[in-house]
């Protein structure tokens, strides 16, 4: 059984607020939110990081990418919202299963 809490997610074994879902990705509200509204969009493949990345996920990546603004705009994002992708223990990567934050709804500070 995998240890990962994203892929435990994935399979329902720990609970989660989702939004989305489809049969490359699932999306579901950030614990700990650090704005009004945090989504966090996760493939289904266990993949750990960006540096995991290989070819055959490009398909993947331009899905995940082109999905965000579509859930934005449902978030009622219509101002513009922040993506975050935390790579490895250096970029704060807490989860090691490939995610990416999308964040809006409130004054997010700046870098
Ligand atoms: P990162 O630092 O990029 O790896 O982000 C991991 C994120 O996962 C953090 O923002 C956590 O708040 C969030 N997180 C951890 N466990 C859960 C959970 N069970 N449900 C929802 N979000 C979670």
């Amino acid at each position: 059984m995998s240890e990962c809490i994203f892929c435990k997610i994935r399979d329902g074994e720990i609970p989660s607020d989702k939004v989305y879902e489809d049969d490359q990705v699932f999306v579901f509200r950030d614990i700990h939110p650090k704005a009004e509204v945090h989504l966090l969009m996760v493939p289904r493949e266990h993949i750990g990081s960006l540096n995991n990345l290989a070819p055959q996920h490009d398909g993947l990546v331009a899905h995940m990418l082109r999905l965000l603004p579509q859930l934005a705009r449902e978030q009622g994002l219509d101002d513009g919202f922040r993506t975050i992708i935390n790579t490895g223990k250096g970029g704060g990567q807490e989860v090691f299963h490939l995610h990416i934050h999308l964040l809006g709804g409130s004054d997010l500070p700046g870098f």
